[in-house]
């Protein structure tokens, strides 16, 4: 599933491959996939891009004329910039049309990804409830100290709220908690000063390298000019066998999602 580095990956490819065009239509293929606001004006388009921004895991891609797409990846979507389009592809569930006979498009095997059509000032509207960013300086340890002080569930489950914190998924809080040192099953009330310390300044290390490194690619992640990242290259923790340091890594299942921790290394 996308995270906050592969989301972010996605837009900035999407900016740099359709900055300063024209959208000249949104189709969709498949029931649901793309939402439009009500009473929106029976043309939309064309209409140029104005700006790109992520919230979480969430697209919010600004168009002249205060109208704005929000997309949402969810489990399997994909964006693929296509310079000359032809018929509906497999799993393509709608297709934002260029001028010059090009396209994007989104391919969605699960099908639970979305694309809104709202009004700028209706935005806050479509979007679920979310934390700060990860990567801001309002996620410090104070705020999550906060945060986290009537907790019981354990911090794993906590920091994949995304009202919590936006942006975070199963990898990436799984690879912060390795280099934490901290059981995912820990009760996230319970932790210390110096844990939440360590929590903040990981989740920011580990976000930060896998921006650099294009996001993770572990099983159908692409940028939208259909390359994998680099990020599964460096993970520690997630689906692998033994931790760096040689430990057998444990897994066990938690709110429905396999936890990959080493029980030498995490405490
Ligand atoms: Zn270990």
């Amino acid at each position: 599933m996308p995270e906050l580095p592969e989301v972010q990956t996605v837009l900035d490819g999407l900016e740099a491959a359709v900055k300063d065009r024209i959208i000249a239509d949104l189709e969709g293929y498949y029931p649901g996939t793309v939402r439009l606001s009500p009473g929106l004006p029976q043309s939309c388009f064309p209409r140029r891009f104005a700006s790109f921004e992520r919230r979480g895991k969430y697209m919010i891609i600004r168009l002249e004329g205060d109208l704005a797409l929000i997309v949402h990846l969810r489990m399997t979507g994909k964006l693929v910039w296509d310079p000359s389009p032809g018929e509906i592809l497999p799993h393509e569930r709608a297709r934002i049309i260029l001028d010059a006979d090009q396209a994007v498009h989104f391919i969605d095997i699960r099908t639970f990804g979305k694309i809104i059509l709202c009004r700028t000032e209706e935005i806050a509207e479509y979007l679920p409830d979310l934390g700060p960013e990860p990567l801001s300086n309002e996620f410090d340890k104070a705020y999550l100290a906060t945060a986290l002080a009537k907790r019981k569930a354990p911090i794993k489950n906590a920091l994949l709220d995304q009202s919590l914190v936006a942006g975070l998924g199963n990898i990436y809080v799984l690879e912060l908690l390795y280099r934490a040192g901290i059981d995912p099953r820990r009760e996230a009330c319970g932790l210390s000063s110096l844990q939440l310390g360590r929590i903040v300044k990981h989740t920011k290390e580990v976000l930060a390298e896998a921006l650099a490194a294009n996001g993770t690619s572990v099983s159908d992640f692409r940028s939208i000019d259909d390359k994998t990242g680099e990020f599964q290259n460096f993970l520690r923790v997630y689906q692998k066998n033994e931790c760096p340091r040689g430990h057998k890594i444990e897994v066990v299942k938690q709110a429905g999602r396999s936890s990959f921790f080493c029980p030498v290394c995490q405490k």
